[in-house]
């Protein structure tokens, strides 16, 4: 048995023998090291006095059960938060503040349970690492890393799919193309740093104006896209007057004031995707080309210059 027991004290995991009600009779080396319990201590003990804040009761359920079956049952602590609180070094520099834990109870002779403990803090630390690298991966791949917006990649996608939902379900939807008038001259006269901060600062102005529903990109330079579900040419073209009208009130920060032209187009069942975005541009250009700040249609084949107040 003496030579057992020393056996027991080399293996790298946690060991102990408990009656049905959680009364130690064997605690390993390892134990000791970890829980700062000698051995002493914990012979004859209940688990419950040697940790007072802890509950057993998981534990207590799963050893009954063990005798029950007369078969080794398993837990886990990545669903219990912990079976034996060992509380981890701050240097470890550890996600976790206590040991993370599987257990393997086996029903032994004389009313007896052996608990055995694996330490799984190191491959569920790795687990989070890869799912907040996952998380950190998909948000790059999918947003404009100087304005944190969606791309244009992700825009796509979306566009494609409320594209779908409208054919489906016989729903409509508009886009907005919004480009910043002579920006250019933004860059030329403040320098590049200064355009990266208008682009920056429009976004934050545009969205203020957008429900959380719409989905707003950096289409590209210094062009931004809309899609609105849900919402006719007209509904579309007051939101980009809306944001055309804050955007001309607002003073940017280095670059003074700044103004931007819209071209709007609402989705047509039955027609190419690319033709709601060809549309939209076609009525950028239009209002690009009639004075720039203000917002042109493309309204059942013609465009035309949004007036707000003679649609008011
Ligand atoms: P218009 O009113 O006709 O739109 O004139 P514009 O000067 O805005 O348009 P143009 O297409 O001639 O110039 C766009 C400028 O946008 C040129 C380019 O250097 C600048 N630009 C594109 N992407 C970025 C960017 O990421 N940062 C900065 N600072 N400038 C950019
Ligand atoms: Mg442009
Ligand atoms: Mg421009």
């Amino acid at each position: 048995m003496l030579a057992e027991q020393d056996i027991l004290d080399t293996i790298e995991n946690g060991i102990l023998i408990v009656t049905a009600d959680l009364k130690v009779l064997f605690w390993n080396r390892w134990l000791v090291t970890h829980t700062g319990i000698s051995k002493e201590e914990a012979a004859d003990n209940l688990l419950a006095a040697l940790f007072p804040a802890t509950g057993f009761n998981i534990l207590k359920r799963k050893v009954k059960i063990a005798f029950k079956l007369n078969s080794s049952t398993f837990t886990s602590s990545s669903v219990e938060k912990f079976i034996i609180p060992i509380r981890l070094q701050n240097i470890t520099k550890s996600i976790f503040r206590h040991m993370r834990q599987d257990v393997v109870i086996t029903p032994l002779a004389n009313g007896q349970a052996s608990i055995v403990i694996y330490d799984t803090t190191p491959l569920l630390e790795a687990k989070s690492t890869i799912n907040d690298q996952l998380v950190a991966m998909e948000k790059q791949a999918t947003t404009d890393p100087l304005t944190g917006c969606y791309n244009r990649k992700m825009f796509n996608d979306l566009l494609k799919s409320e594209a779908k939902k409208a054919e489906r379900h016989d729903k409509k939807f508009s886009l907005v193309i919004l480009d910043i008038d002579n920006f250019k001259s933004v860059n030329d006269t403040y320098g590049h740093l200064i355009g990266d901060e208008v682009l920056k600062e429009i976004t934050v102005v545009a969205h203020s104006a957008i429900r959380q529903s719409d989905i707003f990109c950096r289409w590209g330079g210094e062009e931004f896209a809309i899609l609105l579900p849900e919402t006719d040419i007209e509904g579309a073209a007051i939101l980009a007057d809306k944001i055309r009208l804050n955007i001309k009130a607002h003073r940017f920060s280095k670059a003074g004031n700044l103004t931007c032209s819209f071209g709007v187009a609402q989705f047509s069942q039955g027609e190419p995707r690319d033709s709601l975005i060809s549309n939209a541009d076609w009525a950028l250009y239009h209002a690009k080309n009639h004075g720039k700040n203000q917002v042109a249609l493309f309204d059942q084949g013609e465009i035309r210059t949004w007036h707000a107040m003679a649609n008011a």
